[in-house]
């Protein structure tokens, strides 16, 4: 599935036998002792490989270990490998790199999604209990969707960034990808607990109890929104009948539900492609092989060269098209007066999210255009065409919501369908807690 980047054997069996030794002296640690897991390759261990699936870092080890790395380690889970993803996690369906492309394990016909492609196919194909990814724009939520598993999305700084390699700093989140939810709502629990190095981490407590896990859910208190704007063409059709389903549901069980409309849908991706490529531009700036980047070795052709013409010359060797597109869009939105436009945008969507919440505590959201889903319909590679996939998930970013991608079976052969649920910000708990009831009690096969 060329899900693994980086997989060390040797690491992963000095973890194994600590283990087995604290296990057989009868001295493991906590709930996750033991328990596997998956980094996705733009988040950092020390001594191993961190190349964000780029070029420009393919011989780069991390000296430092993530927040969330040095968490799990204390609490003795066992750390197998580094994830394949997009380049510098820019894409959505984890092709945009020099090395292949992700293969969804339910069906090689299907699109994995992205840009944490890697991070979902290891979940879905067993390989591994939970992986952690990163969302910027829906990189956790769009592969959890392709590969019928729970991604989540909590609200930013909920989780230490720390040793996340920074794509959009101001959006960029931890993500986490799992087949329970039970244990996402353990681990969100245990990842918001401490504070190490991130200047912007909150402490929300995101305090779960045996009886949340029990999924009582207070009638009556929770107003769920079903429904949406209508596409252009009819993508969601799963997506429709599904919710249909949902709301009839949750009306049955005395939850109020209603309809939204987002008015500003269509201005979304062009608010999330200017915001993440202008902060990419300027994070990526370090990677110019100086101090950090592969070096680029012909000397003859190198040494000569102004250091202007020296620096363009590695990042042209080294950086992915995609990587390149963003840099230039970053650079040329930088500049623009166009800037003002899109924080009047801004601040228009910030006034929906209000009302928005005034009036509901849950959204229900599409996550993904069920036109995607072939791998062959993606034929806009490296074009434009390919940012408005991502129209449903940039919303939680760009006005930071917590949210989550609930699947369900389908009869029809493996083809996955889901929704998202969203949010309020710092509402990571709650919705959690609403996403084990809506996940335990709505789990029917329900033969979209
Ligand atoms: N697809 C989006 C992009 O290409 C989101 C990526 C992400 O969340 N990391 O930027």
């Amino acid at each position: 599935m060329n899900a693994y980047l980086n997989f060390n054997f040797s690491f992963v069996r000095n973890q194994f036998v600590n283990f087995l030794f604290r296990s057989k002296s009868k001295r493991t640690i906590s709930l996750f002792d033991g328990i596997s897991y998956n980094l996705k390759n733009n988040i950092s261990t020390k001594n191993n490989f961190l190349t964000a699936n780029s070029k420009s870092l393919a011989y780069f080890k991390s000296p430092y270990d993530s927040d969330l790395n040095v968490i799990l380690k204390k609490k003795g889970s066992i750390l197998f490998g580094g994830l394949s993803m997009d380049e510098f996690a820019m894409g959505s369906y984890s092709k945009n790199s020099h090395k292949l492309p992700v293969k969804n394990p339910l069906n090689f016909n299907l699109a994995v999604g992205g840009s944490s492609g890697g991070s979902c196919s290891s979940v879905v194909s067993n390989q591994i209990l939970f992986s952690v990814g990163s969302d910027t724009g829906g990189s956790i939520r769009q592969p959890a969707y392709m590969c019928g598993i729970i991604g989540f999305k909590p609200s930013y700084g909920i989780f230490s960034r720390y040793g996340l390699i920074s794509f959009g700093s101001s959006i960029d989140q931890l993500g986490l990808a799992s087949k329970s939810i039970t244990i996402i709502c353990h681990l969100s629990h245990l990842l918001n607990k401490f504070n190490f190095k991130d200047y912007n981490y909150i402490k929300k407590t995101i305090n779960f109890k045996v009886k949340d896990f029990k999924g009582s859910l207070y009638k009556k208190k929770f107003g769920f929104l079903v429904g949406l704007k209508k596409s252009k063409s009819n993508l969601l059709v799963n997506y429709f009948k599904l919710t249909y389903r949902l709301s009839f549901f949750l009306k049955n069980l005395g939850h109020k539900v209603g309809v939204i409309k987002l008015p500003l849908d269509y201005f979304l991706p062009y608010i999330y492609y200017v915001i993440s490529s202008v902060e990419a531009f300027s994070n990526l700036s370090r990677f110019d092989n100086t101090k950090i980047g592969q070096f680029f070795t012909n000397k003859s052709k190198t040494l000569k060269l102004p250091f202007n013409s020296y620096i363009s010359l590695c990042r042209g060797y080294n950086l992915g098209l995609e990587v390149k597109k963003r840099i230039l869009i970053g650079n040329l939105f930088s500049y623009t007066t166009s800037i003002l436009f899109f924080t009047n945008l801004l601040l228009k969507l910030n006034l929906v999210k209000k009302d928005l919440f005034k009036r509901y505590e849950f959204l229900v959201y599409p996550t993904y255009e069920e036109i995607n889903l072939l791998n062959k319909n993606v034929k806009f590679k490296y074009s434009i065409n390919n940012y408005f996939s991502d129209r449903f998930t940039v919303f939680s970013n760009i006005i930071n919501l917590s949210s989550i991608n609930i699947p369900f079976k389908t009869v029809r052969n493996d083809t996955p369908v889901g929704f998202q649920i969203i949010s309020n910000t710092y509402n990571d708990f709650r919705l959690l807690k609403n996403s084990i009831y809506i996940k335990n009690m709505f789990n029917i096969n329900i033969g979209v």
